[in-house]
This record gives structure tokens, C-alpha cells and sequence, in this order.
């Protein structure tokens, strides 16, 4: 595979461009383009010559939309191809105040979580830093009509959540690389406060990321309120306790004074009974968090099923009562397989 331009930030853009033999100005050229999400033999500001030098050593195009579904609902899931044919998936969710997009981390994953359709095949090679933000860009370049009040920034998708395929704290270096890009003012510039990262649990990575200086959204994916039942669908319980679980927790928020979150899926029969909902109010009542309960996208190869709608409500009133902070997500995408991971595995069976 050739290298890959959006890895860069702008100030190393401008030093390959001057190391090119371009004058500097060429760099923002370049740049910008890229954050329109144009192909580099696209970028029409930009002469042959170089466009065909930097095509040399560098991907045209490192993310490209290989299928595109829409739901009823408006919600759009992506089906991106890599430069080395690897397949990823994307969601993206449109909502009033502005386009939230679901980005993967990792092409599979190595967690093994039982609900989850993207480890079926296990961990098939980390994304760059540039292969994250490309998913974005080129969903951005295909709305470019939506944006939202923003004067001529061309972009539609204001809130990112890292929520996808993958593993983003077992890829730390790239995915914190790109949330330096996504977040600086030459790129995308979009806010800390609208960027949600969603981790199994690896704690040592959670404290890393509390002292990185980019406070986003921290959610953990809990899905049960003590290690046993925990490890049943997650073998990462196994190594990470629910109780250094949320210590790390307590130093996220310490750190960056943001709150954090829970998410918690309702498995029929697994974890979803009133004693679950008691247990989850003693484990996290008082704590500065939000617990974002979430219906089990029933995923075919696995046989977990999901609670029903009034059971849901009863749970998520327990909870409530119980002076938790929690909601009850609303389904989206259902007829498209949004959940993480279902149409990449439909597509690679195919
Ligand atoms: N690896 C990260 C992020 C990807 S999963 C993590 O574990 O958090 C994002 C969220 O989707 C997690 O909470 C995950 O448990 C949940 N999820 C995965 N498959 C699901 C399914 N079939 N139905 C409902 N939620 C699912």
C-alpha cells in the first residue's frame, strides 16, 4: 500500500510539500482539497506535475464508497473500500441539530464480545489515523448541499462517535492521532464535546487518554454489573475488572470535567431482569455518568435476543427511579443492518 496524505496534519503537509521542491502555498492547496474530501488527482488548484509526484508514494483515494444504503428512516450506512481491499463499515444518523457519523477504528476486532458481529472474523489490521478521518471526509464531500449554517465550510457532519468496527483504545496511537486532525482548526475543526469514543473497557488506555489533552466523550460499553456475568459475553472482562473500570472513570472525569457514559445493551435473560436494574443503581447511583441503554441489534450468527419494548421501559424506569441518569436509545437503521459489523459480514459471505 502507498502512503497516505490524510495522516498528515497541516504543519507536515507543508514540510513534504517544501521537501517536494512546491512553493508553500501549494500545502494549503493540497490540504484543503483533502478536507473537501477530493481525490488528490481531483484537486484541480494543483498542477499535473505534482499531483503525478505525489501520486508516486501517495493513495488517490484511501477511502472509497463501495455501497450505499438508506434507511426509511434517513439514516445512511457506508460500506467504504481501503486501498488494499479491505472492507469497513460506517453509519450515518441525521438529526436536527446537525449529521452524527459512526466511524470503525480497526477492519474487525479482536474482543470477541458475543453480541457483536464485527469480531466475528477476529482483528484483521488497524486503520491509519487518515483511513478514520477519510470516512468523514468523503461522507462529508457526498452532502456537501446539507451543511447546516455554516458559511462555505463545506460540511455536514458536526458530531462524530467512534463506535464502528473496532477496538479504538487497541488502535490508541491512530486513533488519537486522529483525533488531533478531526479536532484542528486547519481541518474538519470539529469540537471535543461532539466526539464520542465508546471502549469495551481497557483501562490503561483510559487513563492515557484522560492525559492527552483532547477531552471527548468517554463511554464504556458495561452490558452487565458484575465480572461474571460480564466475561459471558465479553472476554475482555476477564482482564479488566468493573471496579478499575470505573476508577478510571473517576479520573477521566477528574481530568477533563467531562461526564461520562455507560452503554448498556438488553439481552433477553442475560442481564436486563429488576435485579440487574437494582444492581446498576448501586454500582453507578451519585457518580457523574449517563447510562445510554441500547436494544440488541440481533446479529444471525450469534443467538442472543433482544428485550422487548415494554420490558425496556420498565428497566429504564427502575433505573430512573432509582436516581439514575439514563436513557433508552431509539432504534434507527434497523432495515439496513446499522448494528456494528452486519454488513460487512453479510457482504464478505456474499
Ligand atoms: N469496541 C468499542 C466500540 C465499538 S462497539 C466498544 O466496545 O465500545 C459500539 C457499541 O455497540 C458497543 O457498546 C457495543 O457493545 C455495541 N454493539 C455491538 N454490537 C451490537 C449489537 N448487535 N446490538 C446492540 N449493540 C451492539
Amino acid at each position: 500500500m502507498k502512503k497516505i496524505l490524510q495522516d498528515l496534519s497541516f504543519a507536515e503537509t507543508e514540510s513534504l510539500v517544501l521537501a517536494l521542491g512546491e512553493k508553500k502555498f501549494r500545502a494549503k492547496q493540497l490540504f484543503e482539497g483533502l478536507t473537501q474530501g477530493k481525490a488528490v488527482s481531483a484537486i484541480s488548484s494543483l498542477s499535473k506535475a505534482f499531483k503525478e509526484r505525489l501520486l508516486e508514494e501517495y493513495e488517490d483515494a484511501p477511502v472509497k464508497v463501495k455501497e450505499k444504503y438508506l434507511s426509511a428512516d434517513g439514516t445512511e450506512k457506508y460500506l467504504f473500500e481501503l486501498a488494499d481491499g479491505n472492507l469497513i463499515e460506517g453509519v450515518l444518523m441525521k438529526y436536527k441539530y446537525g449529521y452524527t457519523q459512526c466511524v470503525s477504528t480497526q477492519v474487525g476486532c479482536r474482543m470477541g464480545c458475543k453480541f457483536c458481529a464485527s469480531t466475528l472474523g477476529g482483528l484483521v489490521r488497524n486503520l491509519t489515523a487518515g483511513e478514520i478521518l477519510s470516512q468523514i471526509l468523503v461522507v462529508n464531500a457526498l452532502h456537501k448541499e446539507d451543511v447546516l449554517g455554516r458559511g462555505k465550510e463545506a460540511r455536514a457532519v458536526t458530531n462524530i462517535v467512534l463506535m464502528g468496527s473496532g477496538e479504538p483504545l487497541d488502535n490508541y496511537e491512530e486513533t488519537v492521532r486522529f483525533l488531533r486532525l478531526v479536532t484542528a482548526g486547519e481541518g474538519l475543526g470539529i469540537s471535543g464535546r461532539n466526539i464520542s469514543l465508546s471502549t469495551c473497557g481497557i483501562v490503561p488506555k483510559m487513563y492515557a487518554l484522560a492525559g492527552e489533552g483532547i477531552p471527548v466523550n468517554l463511554t464504556v460499553s458495561l452490558h452487565a454489573t458484575d465480572d461474571i456475568t460480564r466475561a459471558r459475553t465479553m472476554p475482555v472482562a476477564k482482564a479488566y475488572k468493573i471496579e478499575e473500570i470505573l476508577k478510571a472513570c473517576e479520573y477521566y472525569f477528574e481530568k477533563t470535567g467531562r461526564r461520562y457514559y455507560f452503554e448498556y445493551t438488553l439481552i433477553e435473560g442475560e442481564n436486563c431482569d429488576e435485579s440487574h436494574a437494582d444492581a446498576l443503581v448501586k454500582l453507578l447511583k451519585g457518580k457523574p455518568c449517563h447510562i445510554n441503554l441500547i436494544r440488541l441489534n440481533e446479529v444471525k450468527e450469534r443467538d442472543l435476543k433482544a428485550l422487548g419494548d415494554k420490558a425496556a421501559y420498565r428497566f429504564l424506569g427502575r433505573l430512573e427511579k432509582g436516581g439514575l441518569s439514563a436513557t433508552l436509545r431509539r432504534q434507527i437503521g434497523v432495515d439496513i443492518g446499522g448494528a456494528c459489523g452486519q454488513l460487512r459480514a453479510s457482504y464478505l459471505e456474499k
